[in-house]
């Protein structure tokens, strides 16, 4: 190599040397990285910190969630347009007189064992002792009670002695002629729900715990908005939890206010007296006060029942005094009716569930032990499966 040829080498080997130089450090300036620095310790992560491989997990991993138009950012999204309040619907209830063709099925089917019993029976002609005891047991399970059974087989006897063999028409009629005359249709059973003068009338609702009071008080409320009668619920059972808020939902399905504590355990009587003055206040025609029926005693529920009287009396008379009773209790309800008969003055019964009874004959019982009017019966589970007792259907229905 000549001298010249050295020089140009070197000269080339340099310019080389400087390009290097360069690169490498516009490298080290423009190459900084925009991506959070990995955490100490944390594992080297594939297409970041190394080329990735098989068993290396996509980037973004598989499972992260795809992106909808609303989160990718940049998309426009029109606004969602307000949800329309929902407009509160509030119902119609069926009028009373229709309720009553309508539950006078239900009513049937429910006493069929005693009226078709009954009938076979009589109508078999030529009875003897051990038929008139069948006659006797019959009426005895459907719960009509020891005296009005007697009665009705002695009036009974007497016909069938004077008038001989008989046809099942007949046996009907005189049947039927005997358990109106026990259910007493000249009891005055209307129930106090017009304005009394200047203010409205106190319907105060009595009954053990899970009888249907609540429920009877909801339903009532449909029977008197059906007749177009203003309405306010007093929500004083205030120890059971939910009672306050299903007699609400009750009311507010029918447009009915609910005077109510938002405490559990709060004063029923202070409940009664605010929905006393709330239905003063509103001009309103009935108050309807439901109250809790905790038998745990006689002295606690007189203390209690007393106390929510004397209240709701310092601003009105109590006009109506309602004693819900389950129909299918038999002659637990009958104790029930005399404990609370001795502690407030019942002036009408509610019975309710005799739907799910063959025990129709309850009502004789209960009015004879009370000696007040059965009023209402509740014949299902339904809003409007209340009726204003009428005893000639309820005897039809009961030998139908
Ligand atoms: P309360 O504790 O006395 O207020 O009783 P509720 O009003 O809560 O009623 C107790 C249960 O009896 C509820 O499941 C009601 O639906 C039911 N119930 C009320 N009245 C009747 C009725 O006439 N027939 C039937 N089958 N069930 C009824």
């Amino acid at each position: 190599m000549t001298h010249l040829q050295e020089i140009l080498a070197i000269i080339v080997l340099v310019a080389l040397a400087g390009i290097g130089l360069t690169v490498g450090l516009l490298r080290s300036r423009g190459g900084k990285s925009r991506t959070l620095p990995r955490e100490t310790g944390a594992a080297p992560r594939p297409g970041t910190d190394y080329a990735p491989g098989v068993g290396d997990d996509a980037e973004p991993p598989r499972d992260t969630p795809t992106r909808t138009v609303e989160t990718t950012p940049g998309v426009d999204t029109l606004e969602a347009p307000p949800e329309p309040l929902p407009t509160p619907t509030v119902e119609r209830p069926e009028s009373a007189v229709g309720r009553l063709q309508r539950l006078r099925a239900r009513l049937a089917r429910s006493n069929t064992a005693m009226g078709k019993g009954l009938l076979a029976l009589l109508s078999r002609g030529g009875l003897d002792e051990q038929a008139w005891e069948d006659v006797e047991d019959t009426l005895l399970t459907s719960d009509l009670g020891v005296e009005a059974t007697t009665e009705l087989v002695d009036s009974l006897r007497a016909k069938v002695k004077v008038e001989g063999a008989t046809d099942e028409a007949t046996v009907r009629e005189w049947l039927r002629q005997d358990l109106l005359a026990l259910v007493d249709p000249g009891m005055d059973r209307s129930i106090a729900s017009s304005r009394v003068g200047t203010r409205p009338a106190v319907v105060l609702v009595v009954g053990v715990n899970g009888t249907g009071k609540t429920t009877t008080v909801g339903k009532l409320a449909r029977v008197l908005v059906a007749e177009d009668k203003d309405v306010v619920l007093g929500a004083a059972d205030t120890f059971r939890a939910a009672a306050a808020d299903q007699l609400q939902t009750w009311g507010e399905r029918v447009g009915v206010p609910t005077v109510r504590s938002d405490r559990d355990g709060a004063d029923p009587a202070a409940v009664a007296f605010d929905a006393v003055r709330a239905g003063n206040e509103m001009e309103a025609d009935v108050v309807l006060l439901d109250t809790a029926g905790r038998l745990h005693n006689k002295v606690g529920l007189m203390d209690e029942l007393g106390k929510v009287k004397r209240v709701v009396e310092k601003q009105s008379p109590i006009d109506e005094v309602l004693l819900v009773l389950d129909a299918t209790t038999g002659q637990n309800g009958l104790r029930q009716a005399e404990v609370f008969g001795e502690v407030v003055n019942v002036t009408g019964i509610v019975l309710t569930k005799l739907d799910g009874t063959a025990k129709g004959g309850i009502v004789v019982a209960v009015q004879r032990k009370l000696g007040v009017p059965v009023k209402l019966v509740g014949l299902g589970e339904g809003p409007d499966d209340l009726a204003p007792f009428d005893p000639e259907a309820f005897v039809d229905a009961l030998i139908s």
